[in-house]
């Protein structure tokens, strides 16, 4: 959607749009909806069954040019009549051949039938105008289109079902029942009855609310690590076995190994799963004092990669002096001592004792050359990012949610101050506080929305959904 875009006229419309993603493949969706949807897609294949059939259908056709007659694809096509329909509206999905040639050609044909090429986002967006979604549940639709793993997947369509929509509105009802009781003190202010009305448990129902809408927005980082991956940074002296665990984590020869020390000069990420979390992995430069100004540069990068590190590892070298390694390093997560294969099970124990009187957690014991104790490696990344995370909540809120429940917890943490010094018109600012904390519950699924919001959250969506 594009600036100044009146969601009135641009719904009068009807849209049309190439829904798979280019390249070879089987089949190729183009999708058409709004009020013209059949008329436009009967110009292409003058079936019957566009015109005369109540409800859903799909039937098998060619599409030919309108002007020409020329044969384009055949095509598997889909009728969906309003209101049953992703978008609620009269839509039709004409599945062709895949690559780019049919679908392309068929869109050409319905932009010049008079149909206009839908914007990201747009069919979902209509979807919404349309009620058919409520707003979370159309943010959920595109965190499964971009979930990085199955749990983010997961998580995502228990949105799409409606799970954080359902508490959302929960709490919304919670507040207008704590905001109407409030406001029922207002109406029996000067009532000499207005004893009888004082409203029951006001600050202990209002605490409860704020409780469960905190811990709701706890679910953010969460969603944060889901959506965007946990950045996990290994860190250490040069010639630690930084590369060679690098390399062991995601299974490929992707960063260069020597033990030449200082050959990781630039910081190298790539992405892999760890228990369904995704995680962008980082190799760096190895840390040292050092003369030379490009290896600083890395250095430095290294220094600045591991201050944003969701998970820091520190991976010492057992065949190597530790204090001088300890010095380089601040403080990390967790210790991981590398090639374990080199040395005694004895020096295993002494180098975990030793690092253990320094103040760190057992480290996790490795050869990243062998590969042993890699699953145990997994496991403690693993349990890291879960304590991090929401553990297995099944809710995960985006930065938008987030916000929003921040501010309708602190809104009706003012109500509840408010309230509770119970100074003359509090009531009223209590009344309004509380309708504060409403709206922003209601701006997550959509009750409050306006051109703005829709188009920030609907242009992050691709064309077609
Ligand atoms: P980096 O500078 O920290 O990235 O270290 P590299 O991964 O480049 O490794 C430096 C040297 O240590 C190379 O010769 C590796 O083969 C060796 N190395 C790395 N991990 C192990 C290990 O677990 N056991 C043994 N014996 N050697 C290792």
């Amino acid at each position: 959607m594009s600036d100044g875009f009146f969601i009135d006229i641009a719904m009068e419309k009807t849209i049309a749009a190439i829904c798979t993603a280019p390249g070879a493949a089987g089949i190729s969706v183009v999708r058409i909806s709004g009020k013209q949807a059949l008329e436009l897609a009967a110009k292409l294949c003058p079936s019957q069954k566009l015109k005369t059939e109540q409800g859903g259908s799909f039937f098998y056709t060619t599409l030919r040019s309108p002007d020409s007659g020329e044969l384009i694809d055949e095509a598997i096509v889909l009728v969906y009549r309003a209101p049953h329909s992703y978008t609620g509206e009269d839509t039709v999905e004409l599945q062709v051949h895949g690559g780019h040639v049919s679908s392309q050609r068929i869109l050409k044909e319905l932009l010049a039938l008079g149909a206009i090429s839908a914007s990201a986002g747009e069919f979902t967006c209509r979807a919404f105008l349309n009620g058919r979604l409520d707003l979370s549940r159309a943010e959920a639709v595109l965190d499964i289109i971009n979930a990085q793993s199955e749990r983010a997947g997961r998580i995502a369509a228990e949105q799409l079902r409606g799970s954080l929509g359902k508490r959302v509105d929960e709490y919304h009802s919670l507040i207008m029942d704590i905001c109407a009781d409030v406001e029922a003190t207002l109406d029996f202010m000067d009532d000499e009855t207005s004893g009888l009305l004082e409203p029951i448990n006001i600050p202990e129902r209002l605490s409860a609310f704020i409780a469960a809408v905190r811990q709701l927005a706890s679910t953010w980082r969460n969603g944060q690590l889901l959506r965007e991956g946990a950045l996990l940074v290994l860190a250490g002296v040069p010639n630690a076995g930084k590369s060679t665990l690098f390399n062991a984590l995601l299974g490929q020869q992707r960063a260069i190994v020597t033990d030449i020390p200082g050959t990781t000069r630039d910081s190298i990420e790539e992405q892999l799963i760890i228990d369904g979390i995704p995680i962008r992995l980082a190799d760096t430069a190895g840390l040292r004092e050092t003369e030379h100004a490009i290896e600083q540069l890395g250095i430095n990068r290294s220094k600045e990669l591991a201050n944003a590190a969701d998970i820091c590892l520190a991976i010492i070298d057992g065949t190597q002096p530790l204090e001088q390694q300890l010095a380089q390093l601040k403080s990390p997560d967790f210790i991981v001592l590398n090639k374990v294969d080199a040395i005694s099970e004895q020096e295993v124990v002494k180098l975990t004792e030793a690092l253990q009187s320094y103040g760190y957690e057992e480290p996790v014991a490795i050869s990243a050359k062998t590969e042993a104790g890699l699953t145990q490696l997994r496991k403690k990344i693993a349990a890291k990012l879960q304590t991090q995370s929401a553990g297995n909540e099944v809710v995960a809120v985006s930065e938008r949610h987030h916000k929003l429940l921040l501010a309708a917890a602190s809104a009706a943490e003012e109500a509840l101050s408010l309230y509770s010094d119970g100074l003359e018109d509090a009531a009223v600012f209590c009344a309004q506080k509380l309708r504060e904390s409403a709206e922003a519950l209601a701006a997550i699924t959509g009750k409050n929305y306006n051109e703005a919001l829709l188009n920030n959250i609907f242009s992050k969506f691709c064309i077609g959904k």
